[in-house]
């Protein structure tokens, strides 16, 4: 099993890091691979936001239409 992940295996743990779900072994890879890629510090940065806008805008908040939130996702993933 390699230390080394991709960009794509990162995503798919994003979820369980950002709940802290994660075994400290696939903890240390994302974190290892976080050291290297900014792009996906971007992306992570960007995910943690998400919730936090969301539900701004459904608090009536005008900053962030979701169809700019999903963009801005997309844009950084790339
Ligand atoms: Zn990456």
């Amino acid at each position: 099993m390699s230390s080394e992940l991709t960009c794509k295996e990162l995503i798919d743990f994003l979820d369980d890091y950002v709940a802290g779900a994660q075994t400290a072994q696939a903890r240390a890879a994302f974190e290892a691979h976080l050291s290297i890629c900014p792009e996906c510090v971007d992306y992570l940065a960007q995910y943690r936001a998400a919730p936090r806008l969301a539900r701004a805008a459904l608090d009536g908040g005008a900053h962030a239409a979701p169809e700019d939130l999903i963009q801005a996702i997309l844009k950084t993933r790339r």
